[in-house]
């Protein structure tokens, strides 16, 4: 039992070990690709972006179409409810999936995901937890050839069809503080724009201030469920969003999202869309205007 064991982990170990260094070089590669600054034209009066923030109870998943790219922010804790959602719009292959950290609440569906649906690539903070989900998670990469891709923050890629997606964070990650981890994302597309920012919290938000970014987005999918630890001040000014979605499961023992956040984007006028109250939450933009549809419920 015991040298079984310890295979398993040598197994694991060079599991990681690989990916990591394949990593490595997808990372010097999507640096090679960083932007011409190509100018963003969208490229039909018609084509749009739809962003869905699905409703997985305690979590996070936002599944991204643009006109050329199906797209994958986290899915949740393990179970099939973003797999049934993606085959209920006939997603057939996703072209990027974003694991934003190891949490459970965000990479264990991924691993129903990898089981189910081709992808192409994984974007990760490239942080390791010691978690079965992790694990697991990992091992599904490798089987499935998955290209992992461990991303840093200034990170761009230009689509052909107009959207932009840069990554703002993580600058150096610690293992030790996996929130602050978080991959954090910017999609752009014409004059709307989306920040996603996973479980990013005030010491990543200040990261992202003085690194200089350009913060401004229409929507933010507001840091960790809407924590009190998330969305300080400095970030909500700098980010300016019209409408804020705190992604979060009915009744959770966290309290979240927290009263403090609430207030704070109740002072700022901004209007909030919350996945424990609506259930899941549709934007769509053709780039100049964009809707926001819910299942159910109201917002503020
Ligand atoms: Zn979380």
């Amino acid at each position: 039992m015991a040298r079984r064991r310890r295979q398993n982990k040598l197994t694991l170990t060079t599991v990681i070990a690989a990916l990591i260094l394949l990593a490595v070089i997808n990372l010097v590669e999507s640096n090679n690709l960083m932007p011409e600054n190509k100018a963003v034209e969208v490229s039909s009066q018609d084509s749009t972006v739809e962003v869905h923030f699905i409703d997985v109870g305690q979590g996070d998943s936002i599944y991204i179409k643009t006109p050329s790219q199906d797209i994958l922010i986290d899915a949740g804790e393990r179970g099939d409810t973003v797999v049934n959602y993606l085959n209920n719009l006939n997603v057939e292959d996703l072209e990027l999936v974003i694991g934003t950290h190891p949490h459970s609440d965000h990479i264990g569906g991924l691993i129903n995901v990898f089981e189910e649906i081709p992808v192409k690539e994984v974007m990760d903070p490239g942080v390791v937890h010691t978690s079965k989900t992790f694990e697991d998670y990992l091992t599904l990469i490798d089987e499935k050839d998955i290209i992992y891709t461990v991303v840093r923050a200034g990170i761009k890629r230009t689509y052909d069809d107009g959207t932009v997606l840069e990554i703002l964070s993580p600058e150096n990650p610690d293992e030790e503080k996996l929130n602050d981890a978080s991959i954090a994302a910017r999609l752009t597309f014409g004059e709307i724009s989306f920040l996603f920012a996973g479980d990013a919290e005030v010491p990543s938000e200040k990261k992202m201030l003085e690194a200089g970014y350009n913060l401004k987005s229409t929507v933010l999918k507001a840091g960790h469920h809407g924590s009190s630890t998330s969305t300080s001040k400095e970030f909500l000014e700098a980010v300016s969003p019209e409408a804020v979605v705190i992604m979060c499961g009915a009744g959770n023992t966290y309290g979240h999202p927290h009263k403090e956040t609430l207030a704070k984007l109740e002072a700022a006028g901004i209007k909030v869309y919350r996945t424990d109250l609506m259930g899941t939450i549709i934007v769509e933009t053709n780039g100049s205007t964009y809707d926001i549809m819910y299942e159910y419920g109201k917002g503020n």
